[in-house]
């Protein structure tokens, strides 16, 4: 197990934003984490990045935990090159080398200021940077955010590759159920702070309170979503079940 939550419970204030949610990732898995606006997802995340102290309960992981902040949070002013080199603060190896390897248009922009790109390209800078980071789970608040479907759909599939090739565990916050689902062999549904679901995403995918609240009504088997060209590692053969809570 690369990341295990137990019982969290996070407040601001006098207001719960999380009650009792307990999640795991597995090595190598590929996790997603749906729910609707103001569900706990992000404090979630913050909190598995150290950014909240929880109330209550316990999180352990076993390996390094990078997270892709919601709304990229790129400094805008700085060029794409010292902002992927921020990434590495913690890690000896700055080599941008793979970076630009798994993103070419990054290596073309390099020298430019990162306010100047567009949504999709800072969102490629910001995985990037976290990829410096050289992460055993890389936590992803809302990849889709603001962006083109096409976009999303090439970030998503280099995001599966990644998992596939070198076995990093991805932990992907979504407000897009159908692209989570999509590329997460196994998901958790938070709502209102709580976990209200959570197995195989095939299995959430045919059920229909999944399929009112976050796939837009009733979908067909097989056309709720478009399979990646690529697939992730653990997809259709990932470990255990999940917890229902
Ligand atoms: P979204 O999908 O809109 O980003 P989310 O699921 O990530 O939502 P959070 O941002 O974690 O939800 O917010 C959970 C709850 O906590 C919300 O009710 C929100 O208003 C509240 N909240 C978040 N940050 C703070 C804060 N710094 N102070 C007080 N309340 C907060």
């Amino acid at each position: 197990m690369i990341l295990e939550v137990r019982e969290l419970v996070v407040r601001y204030g006098q207001a719960t934003a999380l009650d009792g949610v307990s999640l795991e990732v597995g090595e190598g898995e590929m996790v997603a984490l749906v729910g609707p606006n103001g569900a706990g997802k992000t404090t979630l995340l913050n909190t598995i990045s150290g950014l909240i102290r929880p109330a209550s309960g316990s999180i352990r992981t076993a390996g390094r935990v990078v997270q892709v902040p919601e709304g990229r949070q790129l400094f805008g002013d700085m060029t794409v090159e010292d902002n992927l080199r921020l990434g590495a603060w913690r890690v000896r190896d700055r080599n941008l080398s793979h970076i630009y390897e798994l993103f070419p248009p990054l290596s073309e922009m390099r020298r430019r200021r990162a306010y100047t790109l567009s949504g999709g390209e800072q969102q490629m800078v910001a995985v990037g940077r976290a990829l410096m980071g050289g992460p055993q789970l890389l936590a992803v608040d809302e990849l889709s955010l603001g962006l083109a479907p096409l976009v999303v759909q090439n970030l998503a599939e280099h995001v599966v590759r990644l998992n596939r090739e070198s076995g990093m565990a991805v932990l992907l916050v979504e407000q897009n159920a159908r692209l989570a689902l999509d590329i997460c062999a196994r998901a958790y549904v938070l709502e209102a702070g709580r976990l209200a679901m959570a197995g195989q995403s095939a299995e959430l995918r045919r059920s229909p309170a999944v399929q009112a609240a976050y796939l837009g009504g009733a979908v067909g088997e097989g056309e709720a979503v478009r399979a990646p060209a690529t697939s992730p590692r653990t997809a259709g053969g990932g470990e255990g079940g999940g917890t229902a809570p």
